[in-house]
């Protein structure tokens, strides 16, 4: 066992020349991982990959969230590759495991009949819980309580990017809500009801959705039938202001009361994506380019302008998920148009 015994001795922080400058201007931020125990090492991986590519400029602080309490092992782990604050949080009980009025019976006959239909993880119950606590929860876990912003990271991604920038400044100055870097589209028989539910939730509450929204990106007929575009939510920076608002707390209670996170298997991708285009305005959707960005088996590497230069990037621009015919709309396939771009395009416009 890796130390688990021994008491943890000061994490020592180096400071580079300019980086107390820029912690002076930190935004009220965190990065946010959800993770197991057994993943110790995929996730020490992604945050020194972000430390080095980002954090250690900045030291915005981290929230590892479980469901059981992570080891001694762990926590000494994260806390010695991170040059910032580490808070270790364990999962309120409700907002992880299947509430007790979901009908496991049904809920078990859905789960035999998607992994007899080979729908990746069709047959799981943590999965499910997981995508419920990622729709609905995370923002209101109490060490997330403080913050506005967060970035998610999971275990074993890779950042391929020098970042530059600080992607919540520039959120936060630019009235943004919701931050990707690669969306892609959704198993439609993993959400067979969720567009019927939406639709019902907006003819009840027209008053939520927004204006200029994004409707365009989720839907090729004006709202009547979802197209299964979502933004791929292992990435994602956004405001958790907006989903503790009126608007998306509304929205999840409604989808919860289906049901549909247990008796299908409802991702956290598409609900929030849905949510971000109906109640947040199209241009605080924000595609961020310059963020080389790889969860198995996408990346996304940057091609506009000269980010992938000035990025010192280790990806490679040809070999990217924005080219991916899987990740394309079916419309726009033969135009041979990205989503990215025609994601981008509509927030931009
Ligand atoms: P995928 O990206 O859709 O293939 O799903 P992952 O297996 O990567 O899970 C998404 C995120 O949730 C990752 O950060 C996982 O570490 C985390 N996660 C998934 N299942 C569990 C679980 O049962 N317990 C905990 N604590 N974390 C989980
Ligand atoms: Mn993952």
């Amino acid at each position: 066992k890796f130390r688990s015994s021994r008491p943890l001795p000061p994490v020592p922080v180096q400071r580079l020349p300019n980086e107390q400058i820029y912690s002076d201007k930190r935004e009220n931020a965190t990065f946010v991982i959800l993770c197991r125990n057994n993943q110790l090492w995929d996730a020490l991986r992604s945050v020194k990959e972000i430390e080095d590519r980002f954090n250690h400029r900045y030291h915005y602080p981290y929230v590892f969230l479980n469901e059981v309490p992570f080891t001694e092992e762990f926590k000494y782990a994260l806390k010695h590759i991170a040059s910032s604050e580490v808070e270790f949080g364990l999962i309120p009980h409700d907002h992880w495991f299947q509430p007790a009025w979901i009908d496991e019976d049904r809920a078990s006959k859905a789960r035999q009949k998607m992994q007899d239909d080979n729908i990746i993880y069709g047959g799981s119950v943590s999965y499910r819980n997981m995508c419920r606590f990622n729709s609905g929860f995370f923002f209101r876990h109490p060490l997330m309580q403080k913050y506005k912003w967060y970035w998610r990271i999971e275990p074993d991604v890779h950042f391929h990017c020098d970042i530059l920038f600080d992607p919540f400044r520039y959120m936060q100055e630019n009235n943004k809500t919701y931050a990707f870097t690669i969306s892609m589209f959704e198993y439609g028989a993993t959400i067979p009801t969720l567009w019927g539910h939406v639709k019902d939730f907006i003819k009840k509450n027209p008053q939520y959705v927004a204006p200029n929204n994004a409707m365009g990106f989720i839907s090729d007929n004006n709202g009547d039938s979802y197209n299964l575009c979502h933004f791929w939510s292992n990435f994602e920076i956004a405001n958790m202001d907006f989903w503790r608002g009126e608007a998306y707390m509304k929205f999840f209670e409604h989808l919860e009361a289906q049901g549909g996170f247990y008796y299908e298997r409802w991702g956290d991708a598409p609900v929030h994506s849905i949510g971000a285009a109906l109640f947040a305005s199209r241009d605080q959707i924000q595609f961020f380019d310059e963020i080389g960005y790889e969860h198995a088996p996408y990346t996304h590497c940057p091609r506009q302008g000269n980010n992938w230069e000035r990025g010192r990037c280790s990806c490679n621009p040809g070999h990217n998920v924005d080219k991916d015919q899987y990740t394309l709309p079916k419309g726009r396939k033969d135009r041979g148009e990205t989503i990215e771009a025609a994601a981008a395009r509509e927030t931009y416009e």
